[in-house]
C-alpha cells in the first residue's frame, strides 16, 4: 500500500490521498511537521474524502515521508487507505502549506469519536500558571468532543456547535499555528472565548456562584442529586457512598434495582472499590474511557444498592475536564453515581431547556453549559470476558468509528431490533454501527432513532438504496424500514446475531452458531432463543435448540419470571400439579387467583406460545430459586442467577467443571437435536426439596447448560465436519456461561469467536442484518 512507484520517485513529487479518521485528530499538523523535518515542500488539505497531500523534494526524503506517514501518525488517527501517485513538479512549492478544506459531494472521510481528556490538557487544567487553569472546556487535537458536536463534514469549526464561539486572539494563534498542539482543533477554547458553565436550581433559576464546580461538589456531598451536562448528554449524579442519596435517586428516577454506574477520580480509587486486572485497567484508561463492569470488593464503602444482588459494578474514570475538576474538588465525594440523565426508557437528555423540563422532578440542581450537543451519545459499557475486552453497549468513544468489511457488501441501512437498538449504515465497505439507541418502544426513543439515522446519513452523505430489518412485524424498526419504500430484506434474528460476529471477524466459511438469547421472531409460530445454527452469510439451518417451554401470556412472561417457573413445573408434573405437590416457597407469594389463571392457560394451551429461549429458561430457574418473580430490568433474573452460581464456584474454576450433577440430555428428534431441560428441571426440584444451597443449584444449572451445548456441538462437528463456532446472543454476557462454554469448546478443539467491538446482545444485531442483507 505504501510503496512508492519508481515513476513517482523519479518525478520527485507525489500526490498522496489518505482516507480514514484523519480530520480533527492532528493529522495535518503531523504531516506539516514531518514535511518540515524532512525538508520537503508542498501542501495538504482536508476534503470530503480525507486529506490530499502534494509533496516534492529529494527522493530519499520522499521515501522516508511515505513510510513514516502511517507509522508515526497521531494516536487517534485511523488510516484505512493511502494512495500514492506521481505528482507534478510545479516548481512553485517553496514551503509546505496547509490549505483550506474543500467540500465534496460524496465524502468518504470519517468523523472521529469523542475522546477522553488527554494528559497534556489535564496538566494545563491543573497548572495555576496556565491560561486554561481550571477551565472546564479545555481540549486539543488529541482529545475532546467530536461526533457529539458535528452536524456535517468536513469536520471544520463552522460545521460544529463551536461555530457560535469566536476564537480570541490567543486561541486563534494556536488554531493557526501548525506547530501547536491545538492547530485546527475545532473545539479549541479558553476562559476568554469559549463555553462556560452555569449553576441552576431545580426550577432552572441561575444562581450566582464564583465556582460552579465547587457548588456542585458541595451539593453532591450534601446528598443532593445534580444533573450534569456532559459530552453526549446529561448525567444524574449523586454521592455513591450515601445510601440515602442513592435511594432518593432510585425513587425519583423510578429505577428500583437496575445497576447504577459510578465515576471515580482515578485508577487507584477504582481499585479500592473493585478488583481490577491488567486488561481491565487498560480498558478503564483507554482513549474511549468506557464504563467497565468490575467485580466488587467485599469491604467497599459504597452504598449497598448500587448493583443489588449481582456481582459486577460499572465504573468509569473522568473523561471531560468538568469530571476531572469535579472529582478533584476537595468537597466532592470520592465516588459519584453517574447515570444517564433520562426518565426510564426515554433517551438521554441533551439540551438545557429539555433537561430542565424533563429532569425537573429528579434533580435538585443543574450544572449546565452553553456548548450544544448535536447528537446524543451515551456512555459505552464493556467487560473483560475470556481475557478480551468486549463491548456490551457501543456508544461514546466508539461511535462512529466504522468496522472495515473485507467481503464485498452493498451500501445498505439496517434497522436493528427492538431492545438495545442500534442501526447500521454500510458505505464503501465500511460498517457504521450507530451509537446505542436503547429500547425502541416509546415515541421519544423512536424520535431519537429517526433523528440519529438522519444525522448519520447527513454526516456520511449516504443515501442507502436498500434496507434490512428483523422479521418481527411489530418492531418499530421493522415498521420504519417498511415505510421507507426501498428494497427490503428481512433477516432472522439469530442469523443476524451470527452475522454480526462474522462481519466483525471476517468469517467467510460456514460456521456453527450457538446463539443463546432472549427473544427472536421465527416464522414457525414459536419464539426462538436457544439456537444451534449452521450458517454462512446467505442462509442458515437450525440444527438444534433448547427444548420448547410454553410462555404463559407471551411477552408478559419476559417481565414476570414466575410465569416461566410455573410453566416448568407444569411441564414436569402435568395437570396433577399443584394439588399434590407442595409449591416451592418462592412461588407461594403469588396470588392464588393469578396462579390458577396461568395453570388454566397452560392446561388448555391458550396464549402460551412455545419458546426455545435461553433467557426464559434462566428466568424460570431464577424464579424457582426465589431470586426474582418479577423483573425490574431486562436480564435481571438471569444476572441474579449468575451471581448465585458464582458464589459457589471456587476461584480459577469454570462452571462446567464443578457441580456436574445434572445429566446433559440431548434428544435426537426429526427437527434436530433438542437439549432436554425436563430432566434438569426434575433435578432442580429434587435439590430444592433436599435443601441444597441455592448457589450450588444455580451452578449446577450453568454447568448443565454448558455441557449440554458442548455435547450438541460435538455431535454437529461429527456430522458436518465444522470446527468454527460463533458464540452470540444476550446470554453470552453471562461471564460464567460464556467463559465456561468458550473454555469447554476450546478444550474440545473447537475454534470459538464472539463479539468484541460489537455487542453480542441486540445492540450488535444491525451489523449482522447489514452484512447479510448487503450480500
Ligand atoms: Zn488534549
Ligand atoms: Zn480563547
Ligand atoms: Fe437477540
Amino acid at each position: 500500500m505504501l510503496e512508492t512507484t519508481a515513476a513517482a520517485k523519479d518525478a520527485g513529487a507525489l500526490d498522496i490521498s489518505v482516507q480514514g479518521i484523519v480530520q480533527g485528530v492532528g493529522f495535518r499538523p503531523f504531516v506539516y511537521r514531518l514535511a518540515h523535518a524532512l525538508g520537503l515542500s508542498g501542501s495538504i488539505a482536508n476534503n470530503g474524502d480525507g486529506v490530499q497531500i502534494h509533496i516534492s523534494g529529494p527522493l530519499k526524503a520522499l521515501d522516508s515521508f511515505t513510510s513514516r506517514l502511517a507509522t508515526d501518525c497521531p494516536p487517534v488517527a485511523r488510516i484505512t487507505s493511502i494512495s500514492i501517485q506521481p505528482g507534478k513538479q510545479t516548481g512553485r512549492d517553496k514551503a509546505f502549506n496547509i490549505l483550506p478544506s474543500e467540500n465534496s459531494e460524496q465524502p468518504t472521510t470519517q468523523i472521529a469519536p469523542d475522546i477522553a481528556t488527554c494528559d497534556d490538557c489535564l496538566g494545563e487544567l491543573l497548572n495555576p500558571a496556565d491560561r486554561r487553569f481550571l477551565y472546564p472546556f479545555t481540549n486539543c487535537t488529541n482529545c475532546g468532543p467530536r461526533f457529539t458536536i458535528v452536524d456535517r463534514v468536513p469536520y471544520d469549526r463552522p460545521n460544529t456547535s463551536m461555530r457560535s464561539f469566536t476564537l480570541c486572539e490567543a486561541c486563534s494563534r494556536e488554531y493557526n499555528d501548525p506547530l501547536d498542539r491545538r492547530f485546527h482543533a475545532q473545539p479549541n477554547a479558553c476562559p476568554e472565548c469559549g463555553p462556560q458553565l452555569s449553576w441552576h436550581d431545580k426550577d432552572g433559576k441561575k444562581m450566582e456562584t464564583g465556582n460552579c464546580i465547587h457548588a456542585a461538589a458541595k451539593a453532591l456531598a450534601d446528598g443532593s442529586i445534580v444533573a450534569i451536562k456532559g459530552l453526549g448528554g446529561f448525567h444524574l449524579a449523586a454521592d455513591a457512598s450515601s445510601g440515602i442519596a442513592v435511594d432518593a435517586l432510585r425513587k425519583r428516577k423510578r429505577r428500583k434495582k437496575k445497576p447504577l454506574a459510578i465515576m471515580v477520580r482515578d485508577i487507584k480509587a477504582a481499585t479500592s472499590f473493585c478488583k481490577v486486572s491488567a486488561e481491565e485497567k487498560d480498558l478503564l484508561t483507554s482513549t474511549e474511557h468506557p464504563i467497565v463492569l468490575l467485580e466488587k470488593k467485599d469491604n467497599s464503602t459504597l452504598a449497598a444498592d448500587l448493583a443489588p444482588d449481582i456481582g459486577p459494578l460499572g465504573i468509569m474514570l473522568p473523561y471531560t475536564p468538568v469530571h476531572h475538576l469535579l472529582l478533584a474538588d476537595p468537597a466532592c465525594p470520592a465516588a459519584l453515581v453517574m447515570t444517564s440523565g433520562n426518565l426510564s426508557n426515554e433517551p438521554i437528555c441533551t439540551g438545557n431547556e429539555e433537561a430542565l423540563h424533563r429532569l425537573n422532578a429528579i434533580a435538585d440542581f443543574f450544572l449546565l453549559h452553553n456548548r450544544d450537543i448535536l447528537t446524543r451519545v451515551d456512555d459505552s459499557v464493556a467487560r473483560v470476558l475470556a481475557g478480551k475486552p468486549r463491548l456490551m453497549r457501543r456508544a461514546r468513544g466508539f461511535s462512529p468509528v466504522p468496522i472495515s468489511l473485507k467481503k464485498q457488501t452493498s451500501d445498505i441501512l439496517a434497522c436493528g431490533a427492538e431492545m438495545k437498538n442500534s442501526f447500521c449504515i454500510i458505505r464503501n465497505q465500511e460498517a457504521y454501527l450507530s451509537q446505542h439507541i436503547g429500547e425502541l418502544t416509546g415515541s421519544e426513543s423512536f424520535d431519537f432513532y429517526t433523528e440519529s439515522i438522519d444525522h448519520l446519513q447527513q454526516v456520511l452523505k449516504s443515501t442507502p438504496e436498500r434496507l434490512a430489518c428483523d422479521l418481527h412485524p411489530d418492531y418499530l424498526s421493522t415498521r420504519y424500514a417498511q415505510r421507507r419504500d426501498l428494497p427490503l430484506k428481512g433477516v432472522q434474528h439469530h442469523h443476524a446475531h451470527m452475522g454480526a460476529v462474522m462481519a466483525e471477524h471476517d468469517l467467510d466459511s460456514t460456521c456453527l452458531g450457538i446463539v443463546l438469547d432472549g427473544t427472536g421472531y421465527s416464522q414457525d409460530g414459536t419464539v426462538f432463543g436457544g439456537e444451534i445454527y449452521l450458517a454462512d452469510r446467505t442462509s442458515f439451518s437450525r440444527l438444534g435448540h433448547l427444548a420448547n417451554i410454553p410462555m404463559p401470556g407471551g411477552d408478559r412472561a419476559a417481565t414476570e419470571p414466575w410465569r416461566m417457573a410455573v410453566a416448568l413445573l407444569h411441564r414436569h408434573f402435568g395437570k396433577k400439579w399443584p394439588n399434590t405437590i407442595k409449591l416451592p416457597a418462592p412461588l407461594q407469594t403469588i396470588e392464588e387467583n393469578q396462579l390458577k389463571i396461568i395453570l388454566q392457560m397452560l392446561d388448555k394451551s391458550v396464549n402460551c406460545p412455545e419458546t426455545s429461549s435461553c433467557g426464559r429458561l434462566f428466568d424460570g430457574i431464577s424464579s424457582l430459586l426465589g431470586l426474582c418473580n418479577r423483573s425490574d430490568y431486562e436480564g435481571q433474573a438471569a444476572m441474579l442467577l449468575e451471581h448465585q452460581a458464582s458464589l459457589a464456584l471456587a476461584e480459577g474454576r469454570f462452571a462446567h467443571q464443578a457441580e456436574d450433577n445434572y445429566p446433559a440430555e440431548v434428544l435426537h428428534k426429526k427437527d434436530g437435536l433438542i437439549i432436554d431441560s425436563n430432566a434438569m428441571t426434575a433435578k432442580v426440584i429434587d435439590d430444592l426439596n433436599s435443601e441444597i444451597p441455592h448457589p450450588r443449584i444455580a451452578l449446577r444449572f450453568h454447568s448443565w447448560l454448558i455441557r449440554s451445548i458442548t455435547k450438541v456441538a460435538l455431535a454437529m462437528r461429527e456430522k458436518h465436519n465444522i470446527n468454527q463456532v460463533i458464540l452470540a446472543g444476550g446470554c453470552m454476557q453471562n461471564k460464567l456461561l460464556f467463559e465456561g462454554l468458550d473454555h469447554h469448546l476450546k478444550y474440545n478443539k473447537f475454534i470459538t469467536c464472539s463479539g468484541e467491538k460489537v455487542p453480542v446482545n441486540d445492540g450488535g444485531i444491525s451489523l449482522g442484518q447489514a452484512y447479510i442483507g448487503g450480500n
